[in-house]
């Protein structure tokens, strides 16, 4: 997973309750203006909380669903304001319409159909859509049984949903599956399944279900829950696998989630953490959780393949300058400082300005040479502006320069699970609920009952 970066909406501020005059009669006048004001900016901020996240609060936690008659879904989007995708269905299916109706259609399979979007409607190759559908915008088309879908060569267990997008010719394609069957492509996608040990298999299963089910309760209402790459994703490789220790380490922990006071939380992890993971208000949160508070590990830097397990970076300051400048003059926490700052001139010099307890720097200091001079940036933003690959973690030392000289250990934002500490426990004969125990403590390993057949 790369880095995911939790960025709220700020909440405006509710309209200011104009100052009175001393004057008594004035007073007495605008009584009832203030009363009335008041009482409106507690209903925008009531709204605004409602609707969105003030930047100052936290990452919101979910109770732990349930009762489950089946395993929940997630919605993965898989292309995003596409021109046009090639639609296959190996087997029998259905369809329906953007209102839910069923389209009647007597197609055994599908094969490989263009499907674009015109004049607010879906077309898919020649399949006969009932003209005056209510809404041809939005289609379903869900397999029947053990039928797949093949999107432009890439092929997914579970329904696909085709989505217009008003005012545009263009549309997205989002995959509905089963949590089980996504947990098989992220285990693809996120760790070297052939090599790791079967415990850090199902330690990685465990934390991979967790941080899915989060991200689909949090974003229950939106189109989708989120995309198959990128900061804000888990890495998930489309195509139905049928490796056996996937299968295994996602069979045997099937439906088991992390929860901490019984709340489902983000359970983020990272490539390795060089020592110490580090607690995540450091990095994504304000809000202090237990269970993501950070914990020692001495497994990850005596893993013989692990590349990072220490490092020297020299960058030239005048890159460094340059890629702050350009990568946070949009962040809502940082830009408007920035733009200030770096308006015709180029920032001075980077200084560290935080460090948690084991010595990871969590905040930098980028300085101007002008009014206001300097601003405070999260450490792990800092990085991925440079360049995850430039600084692969801020488990490290800084000497300036006009080179900057960083030393450290490990990569990625050092959150959660350490995936090559993880593999070191296995390695050690510790089993998954060990290895979770370490990386999130306070966290308990609850079940989602739900029955489902086993992948074989
Ligand atoms: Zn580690």
């Amino acid at each position: 997973m790369a880095s995911r970066r939790e960025i709220f909406e700020g909440t405006e501020l509710p309209p200011e309750v104009q100052r009175t005059s001393r004057d008594p009669e004035t007073i007495r006048r605008n009584v009832t203006r203030v009363v009335v004001l008041a009482v409106a900016a507690f209903a925008l901020v009531a709204i605004f909380s409602c609707r969105q996240l003030p930047r100052s609060e936290d990452v919101p936690l979910h109770a732990f669903p349930g009762p489950f008659k089946d395993a929940p879904k997630v919605r993965l989007i898989v292309r995003q304001k596409a021109q046009a995708v090639n639609l296959a269905v190996t087997g029998p299916f259905r369809l329906y319409d953007g209102s839910g109706a069923e389209i009647p259609i007597t197609m055994k399979r599908l094969a490989a159909a263009p499907v674009t979007f015109r004049d607010r409607c879906l077309a898919v190759g020649s399949l006969p859509l009932r003209p005056n559908s209510e809404d041809l915008g939005r289609l379903r088309i869900v397999p029947e049984k053990s039928g797949t879908v093949e999107i432009s060569g890439q092929v997914f267990p579970g329904d696909v949903e085709l989505i217009g997008v008003r005012g545009t010719s263009t549309l997205h394609v989002v995959v509905h599956m089963d949590i089980e069957e996504y947990l098989c492509g992220v285990l693809a996608g996120e760790v070297p399944v052939d090599r790791w040990n079967e415990e850090a298999l199902r330690a990685q299963a465990v934390a991979s279900r967790t941080y899915a089910l989060y991200y689909s309760l949090r974003n229950a209402s939106d189109p989708w829950d989120f995309g198959m790459t990128g900061r804000e994703a888990q890495e998930y490789r489309p195509g139905v696998s049928r490796n056996a220790k996937i299968n295994l380490a996602v069979n045997s922990t099937r439906g088991e989630v992390l929860t901490w006071n019984n709340m489902i939380f983000p359970a983020w992890f990272h490539s390795s953490c060089g020592g110490h993971t580090v607690d995540a208000t450091a990095v994504f949160t304000r809000r202090h959780i237990d269970a993501l508070g950070g914990a020692e590990c001495r497994w990850c830097r005596q893993q013989p393949d692990n590349k990072y397990a220490s490092w020297k970076r020299d960058i030239n300051f005048t890159v460094i300058a340059d890629r702050l400048a350009k990568e946070l003059s949009d962040d809502p926490e940082v830009g408007p400082t920035m733009r200030k700052i770096t308006k015709n001139k180029p920032l001075r010099s980077l200084e560290v300005a935080e460090k948690a307890p084991d010595g990871r720097i969590t905040k930098f200091l980028a300085r101007g040479p002008g009014d206001p001079g300097s601003v405070e940036i999260r450490a792990n933003d800092v990085r991925l502006a440079i360049g995850p690959s430039e600084l692969p973690s801020t488990n490290c030392s800084m000497t300036p320069g006009s080179r900057y000289r960083f030393e450290g250990a490990g990569w990625g934002h050092g959150v959660g699970l350490c995936q090559f500490g993880a593999q070191g426990q296995a390695q050690d004969g510790r089993n998954y609920q060990e290895i979770l125990a370490t990386y999130f403590p306070s966290s308990r390993i609850v079940k989602m009952a739900y029955s489902l057949p086993e992948r074989r």
